[in-house]
């Protein structure tokens, strides 16, 4: 069996690591290139003026980025549903389906 010089090792051993630190950029590079943005993000549409607060939609969105704004009114006087991180948004149209007034459009 050969054995290996420490110096030998050593360089083995910074390859190593370069190679890895080599790919770990390359697949950080590789999902930049393909941000959520650029592979068609989904976008959620609230018709707002229609919207009567009920809180629904709120109840049903898996990722929790559905809330009444109590910062202001709509024009039937209450308080619409808003989008709060529409980057986290997977499109799955819960909101829309529960909607009993067809507030929400989910576009994918
Ligand atoms: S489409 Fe799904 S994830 Fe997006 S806001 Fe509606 S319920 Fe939430
Ligand atoms: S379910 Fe529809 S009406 Fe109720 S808060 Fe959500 S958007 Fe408004």
């Amino acid at each position: 069996m050969s054995r290996r010089s420490p110096d030998a090792m050593k360089i083995r051993c910074t390859a190593k690591l370069q190679f890895r630190a080599f790919l770990t950029t390359a697949k950080l590079e590789f999902r930049g290139a393909f941000s959520k943005e650029e592979e068609g993000m989904p976008e959620t549409i609230f018709n707002e003026n229609i919207c009567k607060g009920c809180g629904l939609c709120v109840t049903v969105c898996p990722k929790k980025i559905i809330k009444l704004d109590t910062t202001r009114v709509n024009i039937k006087g209450y308080y619409p549903a808003i989008v709060n991180n529409m980057a986290e948004c997977i499109g799955c149209a819960n909101c829309a389906k529960i909607c009993p007034d067809s507030v929400i459009t989910v576009k994918k």
